[in-house]
């Protein structure tokens, strides 16, 4: 236990792309910081995407602030591509990150805030929780899930098709990860695929730089009080990837909507309709990963913490980037963080009084 809390300014929890991005600004200020990230190695959560992850958008379209991300030998770049780019972005910019470091609580300490990590306490004028949501994957509650034998798997661990090999695989969840999975696991499985709604497929011309121009919209509008009547389509919409379009062409790119319950060997619909399968992949997607948060009691019933833009209204020094649309539209992507990381920098230098 070291004998007295080492003191920054601003503590930042994480160390992905929101965490880089703040960290990009706050050097522009007069403010001390550091940032703690439990992983290993840089890249946040691109370090645990499966093996053919793909970016939705070009380089062009993905990077964030000062230095853009090197244009890719293909034109979406490869989850490795993505590493190397945040790991050379934190090496440029000599970004004072810290390693592995999980943050196990903030509690309040005054007019500061008391961050603990493993053996060490610091104490910050404020904090930037950027802490992502991949070590918080959500499964929606189905009735008999734990009688079912089979293999169940959240796509925050899913890694490539080889151990489905002949298998009956049920694919819940119809976003991008769901579809993409999808297209590789039915090279080598049977696949059912199963969604709540019927998926919303964007056109084949389309690709994520729509999605973010749509987003830039919304954001504008926001800004100036309006609304804006757009087209459907969120950053949830599946981007026919070529991947995708392949498994369209094969003709399993078909989705059934819920069951009713798990039975041992498989699932059963309300008509009594049953499959047999072997294994579950879950692509239900995340929650915001704020445990961490948990001893200052900001976080909400629906497990958000409330905001005003990112700044948390039940704790004035703490602020939160990168969630998704709530910490600022787009803000849960790699070109969309920047505008939301740069407002909170200004926030918070203006709150401890900088320059
Ligand atoms: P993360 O990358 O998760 O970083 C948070 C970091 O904080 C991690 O290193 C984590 O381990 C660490 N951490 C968490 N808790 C603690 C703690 N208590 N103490 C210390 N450290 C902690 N975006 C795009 O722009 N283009 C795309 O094509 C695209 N494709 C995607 C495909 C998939 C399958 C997924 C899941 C996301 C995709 N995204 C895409 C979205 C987005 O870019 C990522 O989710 C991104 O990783 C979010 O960055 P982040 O910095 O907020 O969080």
């Amino acid at each position: 236990m070291s004998a007295s809390p080492t003191e920054v300014d601003v503590l930042v929890i994480g160390g992905g792309q929101a965490a880089l991005a703040t960290a990009y600004f706050l050097r522009r200020t007069h403010l001390s910081f550091l940032l703690l990230d439990e992983q290993a190695a840089p890249g946040g959560a691109w370090l645990h995407g499966w093996d053919s992850l793909r970016l939705f958008s070009p380089a062009t379209w993905s990077s964030i602030p000062g230095w853009p991300m090197p244009a890719s030998a293909s034109t979406y770049p490869t989850r490795a591509e993505v590493i190397d780019y945040l790991s050379r972005y934190e090496e440029r910019y000599q970004l004072p990150v810290r390693r592995p470091v999980h943050v196990a609580s903030v509690e309040r300490d005054g007019d500061r805030l008391r961050v603990r990590a493993d053996e060490h306490v610091w104490r910050a004028r404020a904090v930037v929780s950027a802490t992502g949501a991949w070590s918080n994957p959500y499964i929606p509650d189905y009735p008999g899930r734990e009688q079912f034998v089979g293999v169940q798997l959240h796509s925050a661990h899913y890694v490539d098709p080889a151990p489905f090999v002949g298998q009956r695989v049920m694919i819940v969840g119809g976003g991008n990860s769901g579809a993409q999975i999808l297209a590789e696991v039915s090279k080598v499985a049977e696949t059912l695929w199963i969604t709540p709604e019927p998926p919303l497929f964007l056109a084949d011309d389309v690709d994520g730089r729509v999605l973010f121009e749509r987003a830039t919209e919304r954001w504008k509008a926001q800004q100036e009080g309006r609304t804006v009547d757009q087209p459907i389509g969120g950053l949830g919409d599946v981007v026919m990837v070529e991947p995708v379009r392949e498994a369209r062409s094969r003709g399993v790119l078909v989705s059934e909507r819920p069951f009713e319950r798990f039975t041992e060997h498989g699932v059963e619909w309300a008509d009594g309709r049953r499959a047999d399968i072997d294994a579950v992949i879950w692509c239900t997607g995340f929650r915001p990963a704020l445990a961490h948060l948990g001893e200052l009691g900001v976080i909400e019933a629906d497990g958000k913490v409330a905001v005003e833009g990112t700044r948390a209204l039940k704790q004035p020094n703490l602020w939160l980037v990168g969630y998704g649309e709530w910490t600022g539209a787009a803000s849960a992507t790699l070109i969309g963080v920047t505008r939301t990381a740069r407002s909170t920098v200004s926030e918070i230098d203006a709150a401890l009084g900088g320059h």
